[in-house]
């Protein structure tokens, strides 16, 4: 956890910050004076630098949880800026696998090679207390492995799109008044050749740090625009008077902040021939809130292009209301931590009661994610829910149940019955 201020410490000229062979928790750059390091080899007192304003030290011992392995000293009056291990841990935690990697092999080389010029370093006065050091329980295998891990994947996620890995699965977004399929929400699955079906929570998050993120990201919406087209060729054969479905995609921040997105997305409209008015494209509010001037742009950029857009799991990130009109929404779709909520606890539903008379009063449409039980779907119903969607009507599924859902829907088959109000 960041701390709330910067924290400095004060020294007299001659007074030690730190002692070799001590545990370390902190690590310091001078703001203002001088500092040198020592250390001392077979009885010797060896300095190693002298350090000015600016400076950093004390930085290893956090890295590798191991001791000090030198002393420092104030040689005027100095004030150090001090950097905690709670300052650093999270963000070690959420550093690249491989830069940590690197960062832990340089250190243990330097360590080694300094004791090898030096002589033995003097024993540890204190052990470390592993657990709470930067990296505990992370030794430079366990750095490896992780990176090398990493490095795998890279190369599978490279090749997954050539060797058709990605699947797309389509999840039913019903209309509560008439219980019949209004449109679908493509969502991306990866059969991977090792580790079998693979859902966007093992591999979404890589595809995004990494960047490939994008290209699967055209390849879903091509793929998407695709089967929307089947769907509807369905549709107008077994009932030519049903209003056309919506084809739903997911797009994450490295998608939208991306300069070609508006063209991209432009060119496969026009290549499948789809009409953009029933594609939708479903951002979160952090993505707009990150930078709301661009994305501002972006948006227009896609609205031109005819397209609709929603926001996805609705409460749940900076739910600035005031946002909602500066953009051009169509649909908000309330995440389902409220929706499963929303029949136990009266707080609950207040949100969800409030989100759509604020949806209703801007003209825009509501989709209640996650219904899993006939009571939420006729709650949802009752507050005026456009669409709701979920395990209760349908888990993803492939194209051809959607196909066939379609024909049953329409066809005078069974339809997936709703809840009794
Ligand atoms: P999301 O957009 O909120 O999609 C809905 C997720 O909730 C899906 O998980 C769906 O299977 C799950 N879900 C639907 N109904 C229910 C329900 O009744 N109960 C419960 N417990 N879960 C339900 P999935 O497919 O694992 O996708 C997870 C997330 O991955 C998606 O959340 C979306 O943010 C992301 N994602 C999926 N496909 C893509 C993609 O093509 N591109 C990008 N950028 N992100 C994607
Ligand atoms: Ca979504
Ligand atoms: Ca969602």
């Amino acid at each position: 956890m960041l701390r709330e201020s910067v924290y400095r410490e004060e020294y007299q000229p001659g007074t030690t910050v730190f002692r070799e062979g001590e545990p370390g928790a902190c690590a310091y750059v001078i703001e203002r004076g001088a500092v040198k390091l020592e250390t001392l080899r077979n009885g010797r007192r060896i300095a190693i630098a002298n350090l000015g304003e600016g400076q950093l030290f004390g930085e290893m011992a956090l890295i590798d949880s191991e001791v000090r392995s030198s002393s420092a000293v104030a040689v005027e009056e100095t004030v150090l800026v001090v950097i905690g291990l709670d300052q650093l841990r999270a963000k070690f935690e959420q550093a690249d696998p491989l830069l940590t990697f690197f960062m832990r092999n340089i250190l243990e080389r330097y360590r080694d090679t300094e004791s090898r010029l030096l002589g033995d370093p003097m024993k540890p006065a204190t052990d470390a207390p592993e657990e709470a050091m930067l990296g505990a329980g992370l030794t430079l295998n366990r750095h490896r492995e992780r990176a090398m891990r990493e490095l795998k994947m890279e190369e599978e996620i490279n090749q997954a799109l050539g060797r058709n890995e990605f699947a797309l699965y389509f999840q039913p977004i019903l209309d509560l008044k008439t219980g019949t399929t209004a449109g679908v929400e493509a969502l991306v699955r990866w059969h991977h050749p090792e580790r079998g079906l693979l859902y966007p929570a093992d591999f979404i998050a890589f595809a995004e740090t990494s960047g490939f993120i994008v290209p699967i990201g055209f390849w879903v919406l091509e793929q998407a625009c695709l089967a929307l087209h089947g769907f509807q060729a369905r549709l107008a054969e077994v009932n030519p008077a049903a209003p056309p479905l919506f084809m739903s995609f997911n797009l994450s921040s490295r998608q939208f902040s991306d300069i070609d997105l508006v063209r991209n997305i432009s060119n496969i409209i026009d290549s499948i021939g789809v009409n953009p008015e029933q594609i939708k494209m479903e951002i979160t509010e952090s993505l707009l809130m990150d930078n709301p001037a661009r994305a501002a742009v972006t948006l227009n950029g896609v609205k031109a292009l005819g397209l609709e857009v929603a926001i996805d799991d609705f409460g749940t990130g900076y739910s600035s209301l005031s946002y909602l009109h500066r953009f051009q929404i169509d649909t908000l779709k309330i995440d389902r931590s409220f929706v499963s909520t929303a029949t136990l606890n009266a707080g609950s539903m207040e949100v969800v009661r409030a989100v759509a008379g604020l949806a209703r009063n801007l003209g825009l449409d509501i989709v209640a994610e996650g219904l899993e039980q006939p009571e939420q779907v006729t709650l949802l119903r009752d507050l005026q829910c456009d669409y709701g969607q979920g395990y209760f009507f349908s888990e993803p599924v492939g194209p051809e149940c959607i196909l066939e859902r379609i024909s049953r829907e329409h066809g005078g088959g069974n339809v997936t019955p709703l809840a009794s109000a």
